[in-house]
């Protein structure tokens, strides 16, 4: 079972925490404001009033026995730095945060966080993916070239093969799943030999700028 801590409990720290949960792993909730706590206590396997900025507190945790702890505070962020770099300094093994926006995340990656995310900034771009092309449901960013995108298959693809309609060639991605709209019948990486039906949905990585090719069809 993994162990966690969760620094912060806005909407987007005990969302993270009661995921946690429910995914079987442990959860150790720290937020400095008491209702908060209260609010997040009945779902996670300890929950803490604390000032994760004192040291002694996270040291009095054993920060360093966690697999994980994320620091879920967007907007202080002389906080999630001070309490970064306590984390470093006690051996935390993994330490993710949450950053409001790009400048912010460099802060927190320079002062050692492994990892940095920026909810707000990257479900904006999945929302905008979705609405410019209507084939696409959905859309992660894996880097600033790469996307996985999951889509309805273009009319043009239907009845044809993964091979026959050149996807790969053509359009430089490629399909890594198809499934019915349901969910229902779901392959994963498809044999080039795979024909498109009606309504399928594909799930394809490639190039941001190949996405819009396939949008144009
Ligand atoms: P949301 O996830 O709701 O968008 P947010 O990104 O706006 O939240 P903040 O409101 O800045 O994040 O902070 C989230 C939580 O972190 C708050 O509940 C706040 O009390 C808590 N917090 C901020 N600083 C500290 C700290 N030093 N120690 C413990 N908790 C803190």
């Amino acid at each position: 079972m993994k162990s966690y801590v969760v620094i912060g409990l806005g909407r987007f720290g005990s969302a993270v925490a009661q995921e946690l949960m429910r995914i079987g792993s442990e959860v150790l909730a720290i937020d400095s404001d008491e209702e908060r706590v209260n609010g997040v206590a009945p779902f996670v396997t300890h929950a803490l009033i604390g000032d994760a900025t004192d040291e002694a507190v996270l040291r009095s945790i054993g920060v360093q026995d966690f697999d994980c702890v994320i620091v879920a505070i967007g907007e202080n962020l002389e906080h999630s730095v001070l309490i970064t770099l306590a984390l470093k300094d006690l051996g935390a093994k993994k330490i993710v945060c949450k950053a409001r926006d790009d400048t912010y995340k460099r802060v927190l990656e320079k002062v050692g966080a492994d990892r940095v995310v920026v909810p707000e900034r990257d479900m904006g771009r999945r929302l905008a993916q979705t609405l410019n092309n209507s084939n696409v449901l959905d859309y992660i960013e894996l880097s600033n070239t790469f996307g996985l995108v999951e889509m309805t298959a273009p009319r043009v693809w239907v009845g044809q093969s993964l091979l026959e309609s050149h996807i790969r060639e053509r359009f430089g991605i490629t399909v890594l799943a198809a499934h019915d709209q349901d969910g229902s019948n779901f392959v994963i990486s498809p044999p080039a030999g795979y024909v498109v039906k009606e309504n399928d949905v594909l799930i394809v990585v490639g190039r941001s700028e190949d996405f819009e090719k396939v949008q144009k069809l």
